[in-house]
């Protein structure tokens, strides 16, 4: 079936990812929050640099490591300089760097994903055909995306859904979300 309109939406991650962990504070798993501050250590000629988390609840913090025992030198002056004076963005772009957590085997909230869609406000109507973009691949379920886009509850899009009114494709591999409307969704 061919469609009539095309529209497309982008899935921007708002803020830095948070990190579940043992807490040595709270003695149980919580949430550390990005205070987005680097700390950074000078040994000689080489150099730490960690961005700081915080414990949710009881301000413990914990370093993710950003560079280990780097040489002064390898690291670009600009670089150096954002990370004394905390440079916000920079550290906004370290919080949302997965390679980071990954490297710190830190485990990433999910279920706590700040983020935003931009594309139109539309009143969709039989024949369009909506796509997704996820280009940051987040981990977010895609009923609450769908909801979102089309302006609906999340139990009417799984109704909207079960009942062919919509018919939904994920792809993973484009880290894209196809839609297409089959019917009136009102
Ligand atoms: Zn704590």
């Amino acid at each position: 079936m061919g469609y009539l309109r095309k529209f497309e939406y982008k899935i921007i991650q708002k803020g830095s990812y948070k990190i579940i962990r043992n807490c040595a504070g709270c003695r149980c798993k919580t949430t550390y929050i990005s205070t987005e501050k680097f700390r950074v250590n000078a040994n000689g000629k080489y150099l730490d640099v960690w961005l700081i988390y915080q414990c949710g609840k009881c301000k413990h913090t914990y370093n993710l490591s950003i560079y280990e025992r780097m040489k002064v030198t390898d690291i670009p002056k600009v670089e150096y300089d954002k990370f004394l004076i905390n440079d916000l963005e920079f550290a906004l772009d370290y919080g949302k760097d997965r390679k980071l957590f990954q490297r710190n085997r830190a485990d990433i909230d999910w279920g706590s994903i700040d983020y935003y869609i931009v594309g139109d406000d539309i009143a969709f109507k039989r024949g369009d055909y909506i796509e997704i973009y996820n280009p940051q691949q987040l981990k977010i379920r895609i009923d609450k995306v769908i909801a979102n886009v089309l302006q609906i509850s999340r139990s009417k899009a799984k109704l909207l859904e079960r009942n062919g009114t919509i018919e939904i494709k994920s792809n993973h591999l484009e880290y894209k979300i196809e839609i297409l409307v089959n019917g009136e969704l009102i």
